[in-house]
This record gives C-alpha cells, structure tokens and sequence, in this order.
C-alpha cells in the first residue's frame, strides 16, 4: 500500500546521522509492524521529474520515461507511534539519493513510502541476544533493544566514524554495548567481525541480528554458523547495502550474493 508522510521535524543525531520525522493524514494506514527491524520503501523521483508531491509509484513506472521513474530506497522504521513515523537515515557523503535527500528535506516536504515489512523481534524464549551493524542499522538495533526483555541480556557491537557518532541506546535487559571506530584504513571491514570473534559468549541459547555492510555481514554470518553453531533459524543477518555499489546496482546481484553466502557454510555446522 502506498502512504505518503509530510517532514515535520529534521534533526541531526550525529554529524552523519539525520531523524526524519513525517506526519500527516498520508499515513494514516499504515498499519503498526509487529517486527522491530520493520523498513519501509521510500520512493524519491529525480530531478526534473514531471510529477511531484504524491504519487503511486507503479503508475509512474507505467507513464513515464524510465529516466522520471523514482528511486527506490529501503529504511528502517526507528519508530511509528500511529502518528509520527521516525526514519534515522545515514548521510554518507554526497554520493546517492537517500543521503542527499535527507539531508536537504525540510519541514512541509512530501515522502511517499510503502510498507512495512520486517522479520525479526527479540524472542523472549532466547537466553541472550546479539545485535552486531553499522548507523544502516542502528534504527533497528536501537528500536531492537527496546523490546528486549527486562531479564535478559543484549551484547551489542557497533562501528562508526568515532565517539561523536555514537547515539544513547536504551534497554530494559542487561546491556553490553561497545562501539568500535573506524579508522579510514582498509582494515575497517575487519573491526565487526573480529569483535563478533573475541567475544566470550555468555551462556545459553543466543538470537542474533546481524545487519549492515554486505561484506561484513557475510563474515559475521558465516563465523556464527561454522564456529559457533548457531542454529540459521536463531539467526536474522541482512547485508543492507555493499561497498562501491548504488542500491540500484547491489539489488541487481544480491540474490547471487545471497546464494554465495548460504554457500559459504553449506557443509558447515548449520
Ligand atoms: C531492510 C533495510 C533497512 C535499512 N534501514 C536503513 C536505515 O534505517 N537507515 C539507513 O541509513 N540505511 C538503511 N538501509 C540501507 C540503505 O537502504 C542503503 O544504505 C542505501 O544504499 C542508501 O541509499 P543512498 O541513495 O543514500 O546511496 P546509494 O545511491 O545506494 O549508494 C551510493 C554510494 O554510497 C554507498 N553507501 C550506501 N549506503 C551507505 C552507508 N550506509 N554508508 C556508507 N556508504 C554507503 C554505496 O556503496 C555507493 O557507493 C537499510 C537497508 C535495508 C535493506
């Protein structure tokens, strides 16, 4: 279904990390997402596009010149409350068009979306749970931890630019956060995975949600599952969005992605 929210609010979480919050009687059936890493798919027409405000994005595709049609970008939900729909977007430089967009939105500007969609809620039955990501997805590991039971524990590791990149993240468990900084070399890629390498996993059952950069992801995953037994159905991991590629690009390979990734560990221990 395709909902429309107009910019109430910009605010600026981090130097890299913009809030976007929406309202409006154009999402106003939008129903509530029972998963907590619900995303929505937000449609930005490019410059110049012979059409604006609100639009079906189907209908677009059907009318117009390919090169008018809207980009498609896929965000979190940080938060709906029935009335205001929070997105926490990453603005990674100039490059693409959900960056930019959100950074120059706002307030009165028009967002048309559809969704949600999701997978994952923290399982009360789990022992302890493992959230791993980058800001991609920080909305959803915050949003996350909010749902994690008061007697349960959340090990948390995050990378980001350094300590003005870090935001508050709440938890009614035991919460042990750290965050890892990049350092602008090529052995970032290496920090989360080597983090989700050294740690001691505490006792019991552990669900994990293991989103972000496709790379890393893809190393994560494969440690959990061959080293450390995890079960794939204790398991959501979602390589978001890949290095040197536009989202129109890495959607075009991400099921051979994909494919690769399940084979990394076919004739592992999962
Ligand atoms: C289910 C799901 C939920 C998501 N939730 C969020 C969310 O809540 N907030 C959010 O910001 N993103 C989220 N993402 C990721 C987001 O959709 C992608 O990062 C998307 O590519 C951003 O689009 P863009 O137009 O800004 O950049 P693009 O045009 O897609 O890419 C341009 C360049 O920027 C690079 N790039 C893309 N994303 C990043 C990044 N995060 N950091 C550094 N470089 C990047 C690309 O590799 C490319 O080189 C989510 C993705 C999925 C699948």
């Amino acid at each position: 279904m395709v909902h429309h929210g107009t910019v109430d609010t910009v605010e600026w979480l981090t130097p890299t990390l913009v809030r976007i919050v929406l309202i409006g009687p154009g999402l106003s059936g939008l129903r509530a997402p029972e998963h907590t890493d619900a995303y929505v798919n937000v449609a930005i027409p490019p410059a110049g596009a012979p059409y604006a405000g609100v639009f079906v994005p189907a209908e677009v595709r059907e009318r117009h010149d390919e090169r008018h049609w809207p980009a498609r970008r896929r965000y979190s939900v940080r938060d709906w409350d029935g009335t205001r729909l929070t997105l926490d977007v990453v603005v990674h430089g100039d490059a693409g068009v959900g960056g930019p967009w959100a950074a120059s939105a706002a307030r009165g500007d028009v967002l048309v979306l559809e969704g949600p969609g999701g997978g994952y809620r923290p399982d009360p039955a789990a022992d302890w749970h493992l959230l791993v990501g980058d800001e991609s997805a920080l909305p959803a590991i915050a949003a996350s931890l909010e749902a994690v039971p008061a007697d349960s524990r959340a090990v948390v590791r995050l990378v980001c630019d350094g300590p003005d990149h870090e935001v508050a993240l709440t938890c009614p468990g035991e919460l042990d956060l750290t965050w890892l900084h990049r350092g602008g070399t090529p052995e970032d890629v290496e920090l989360l995975p080597h983090a989700v390498e050294a740690l001691v996993f505490p006792e019991g059952r552990v669900q994990a949600f293991v989103h972000g950069e496709a790379d890393e992801i893809r190393a994560i995953r494969r440690h959990l599952l061959t080293e450390r037994g995890l079960a794939r159905s204790d398991m959501s991991c979602s390589p978001y969005w890949r290095r040197t590629m536009t989202d129109e690009a890495w959607r075009r390979v991400k099921r051979d992605f994909v494919a690769r990734m399940d084979a990394d560990v076919e004739s592992g221990a999962a």
